[in-house]
């Protein structure tokens, strides 16, 4: 079944072709994109996706086909009033749009926005607790990570190394240092401390790290946000990545070996726990 579009103000859906060959999004991956999650039909964290993509589209001198939060959240909740189920995610797309093929653009140009629905299997309580394997694998993005640009080409080879593999994500590695995962923000936990990479443009600002983040304050678990080395992930007690759609996911494995017992470790639970929590309530 298509799934309903929103393409450049109207609604359609995903059956029909609208993207033209010279969208500089498909020609330069001159776009930036967001995923939000709902839950019976309600955004969670809408406001957050919707800021991330206005400094996005700032940096990156986009028009913002949606000028405030207002006219963001009409066009998202009409989308959901249109869809055909509860539970999923959005996906949004907002290219520089399409003009004749070079690299300068012409100035003026209308941005070319679409988003749509998608179901969306998030993981259930038995993968939450069992936890994802992961492997480490060098970081080749461009040096502008804190955008979410469409320019995913070397998190999707990393991606695709972690499945051959056998594992689910990958750690990037860049100087001796830990970003962030390949689609995930990540955290270690050494002597009872969470260690997470500070934000700058070396890793996306990720919506569920900063509200995980503070979560761990207000449960009086130490947060130091500073680059981890990459000799430090022998000494991790536990560890545990975030995303919109994995939400808080315990890593019981790195490169082949066991992280702390193999299971998902005590401050992993909790804020596992506390942080559905707070994603139910951001409706
Ligand atoms: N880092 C990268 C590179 C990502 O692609 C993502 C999500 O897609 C994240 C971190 C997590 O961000 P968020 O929590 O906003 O989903």
């Amino acid at each position: 079944m298509p799934d309903v579009l929103y393409f450049n103000g109207r609604f359609t859906t995903t059956d029909e072709r609208v993207l033209g060959v010279e969208d500089r999004g498909f020609q330069f991956g001159d776009a930036c994109y967001e995923v939000f999650k709902f839950l019976g039909r309600s955004p969670t964290f809408l406001a957050e996706h919707y800021r991330r993509l206005d400094e996005g589209l700032h940096v990156l001198e986009i028009a913002n086909p949606w000028p405030d939060a207002q006219s963001f959240r009409a066009t998202m909740r009409e989308l959901l009033d249109r869809t055909a189920f509860d539970d999923g995610i959005v996906y949004i797309q907002v290219s520089r749009g399409e003009s004749e093929r070079a690299h300068f653009w012409p100035d003026g140009i209308a941005p070319t926005a679409i988003a749509y629905s998608r179901s969306f299997k998030f993981p259930d309580a038995a993968k939450k607790e069992r936890g994802i394997r992961v492997i480490t694998a060098p970081d080749r993005r461009w040096k502008q990570c804190d955008v979410k640009s469409v320019n995913l080409l070397a998190n999707a080879m990393a991606k695709k190394k972690a499945q051959r593999a056998g594992a689910d994500e990958s750690l990037l590695i860049e100087d001796g240092t830990v970003r962030e995962g390949a689609s995930s923000s990540f955290f270690a936990i050494i002597d009872g401390r969470i260690i997470t990479h500070p934000l700058d443009e070396h890793i996306l600002p990720g919506v569920v790290r900063d509200r995980v983040i503070d979560l761990a304050i207000a449960a009086k678990v130490r947060v130091d946000e500073r680059p981890l080395r990459e000799a430090e992930l022998f000494t991790l007690g536990e560890a545990f990545i975030t995303s919109t759609t994995q939400g808080v996911m315990p890593v019981v494995e790195l490169d082949g070996r066991i992280i702390g017992n193999s299971r998902r470790g005590e401050i992993t639970g909790e804020l596992q726990r506390r942080f559905d929590e707070l994603e139910r309530a951001s409706q």
